[in-house]
């Protein structure tokens, strides 16, 4: 996981403070020798170090800290607090042009993740803020990426405008302006080309599809595992054509962070979303007080519950809560609840976001077997339909041949039913305790 180390380290260091209830100044300059060696550790950029160090310390020893009845956990906090800072304070949304369309010029190096976020970008933008987005090809140098552009098109239902490999990319905006006038877009995206370094002819063409598309965002798009070169590259591609935002993908890998906690203070540039993953819904504003408090360990509750509130299917969890006021709760609207909690995304992530979940003896390195899951899944689907809503009816011969269908075993069979029996007596119970409006329910 991303930050894994620096999480470790910051954890370690301030939880022996955390509960001091008198510091001093050696106390903090003992924790910071700490603090300032897990962030060289995760890759931060040197002098953001120093800055950081500097702020943190001098907040650390003043008086109303010192003084306080809690100073360990007002330390805490400022951490948490200059942490949340560095990654540039509050979430910064894309911004929307006041007369459509909106423009936003992607730009990055190749490789970064360009074309691939373009396509998660737009994914977001339809879902998110109902816009009907038009990409644009403007990569010529590379065939294969408009290919890949129209491919992305093809497999979200969203227009992509090319016009092959001969014609000028400033050319190429210009129409595709106008496509998107006369078919009332309201976003283009424009996915240029990227190159393997930073060169001067990219960068003019890059500026002169600016000046004639004026775009409302330019978003850097880099790669966190490259860290400090991702910094380097942000800070070049920001003197030269200047951008306003980035995008950092591939934070689903285990990058050490530098490049996160670097690059606003070097560029002064917000990171507007990150990248979790290959697949087209895995693009998420950034929001640096969230990133701040999991790296500290305190959890993520707003992004588990939008997640929550992206997976779940209104009508579905309607139709959920009158079968278990009926209590008519089938095997298979437990696979149902199983394949919903998948779509939030691995597992071992979404526990992370749990405040606590990292005190938790034994969770702090909690690989979640997803393959239990499928196999959880496998034995349902081995249940003939009477079966799964009559589950009393799986007698011993039932067991062998469902296990044996599902290549499990009868004990893992017997384990499933068990469940789904407990889950069954605590819905009753609740929904018993409710009807008699008692305020207190027992649960197993
Ligand atoms: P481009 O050359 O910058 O356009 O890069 P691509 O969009 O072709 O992406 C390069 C590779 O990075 C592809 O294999 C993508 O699937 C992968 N990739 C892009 N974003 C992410 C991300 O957030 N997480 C992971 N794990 N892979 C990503």
């Amino acid at each position: 996981m991303a930050f894994e180390g620096l999480a470790q380290r910051l954890q370690g260091t301030l939880q022996k403070i955390k509960g001091k209830g008198k510091i001093n100044e050696a106390d903090v300059k003992e924790m910071m020798r700490e603090v300032r060696f897990a962030l060289i550790e995760a890759d931060v950029n040197l002098k953001v170090v120093k800055e950081f160090i500097k702020t943190v310390s001098e907040r650390a020893v003043g008086q109303d800290v010192m003084k306080s009845l809690t100073p360990g956990q007002q330390v805490v906090k400022i951490v948490q607090d200059e942490l949340t800072n560095l990654m540039g304070g509050e979430q910064n949304p894309i911004q929307f042009a006041r007369k459509s369309p909106t423009v936003i010029m992607m730009v990055g190096l190749q490789g970064a993740g360009k074309t691939t976020t373009t396509g998660k970008l737009a994914t977001v933008l339809r879902k998110r803020h109902n816009k009907k987005p038009l990409l644009v090809a403007a990569d010529i140098y590379r065939p294969a990426a408009i290919q890949q552009l129209e491919t992305l098109g093809k497999q979200l239902t969203l227009p992509v405008f090319s016009m092959g490999t001969d014609v000028s990319p400033v050319e190429i905006a210009r129409k595709a302006l106008e496509e998107a006038e006369k078919e009332y877009h309201d976003v283009v995206i424009i996915d240029t080309a990227g190159r393997l370094h930073v060169d001067e002819k990219l960068m003019q063409e890059l500026k002169d599809i600016r000046e004639l598309s004026k775009p409302d965002e330019i978003f850097l798009v880099v790669d966190a595992m490259t860290g400090q070169d991702a910094v380097n590259v942000a800070k070049s591609f920001d003197d030269t054509i200047g951008i306003t935002g980035v995008i950092l993908t591939k934070l689903d890998g285990d990058t050490r962070g530098g490049a996160a906690l670097s690059i606003r203070s070097v560029t002064q540039k917000p990171i507007k979303f990150v990248g979790m993953g290959e697949k087209m819904d895995a693009l998420e504003p950034f929001h640096p007080e969230r990133m701040a408090s999991r790296i500290l360990g305190m959890g993520d509750v707003m992004s588990l519950i939008e997640k929550a509130q992206d997976s779940v299917d209104e009508e579905k969890a309607k139709e959920l809560e009158q079968k278990f006021r009926t209590q008519t709760f089938t095997l298979d609207d437990f696979l149902d609840q199983l394949q919903q909690v998948k779509k939030m995304g691995p597992l071992d992530e979404i526990l992370k976001m749990m405040p606590g979940a990292g005190k938790i003896k034994g969770l702090e390195n909690a690989k979640v077997d997803e393959s239990q899951m499928g196999r959880v899944e496998a034995v349902i689907h081995s249940m003939t339909i009477p079966e799964r809503t009559t589950p009393e009816i799986i007698n011993a011969s039932r067991r062998k041949r469902i296990a044996k269908g599902s290549g499990t075993s009868i004990q893992e069979v017997n384990r499933l039913l068990k469940q789904f029996e407990e889950m069954k007596k605590m819905v009753k119970q609740m929904t018993n305790a409710q009807q008699k409006g008692k305020k207190k329910m027992k649960m197993p």
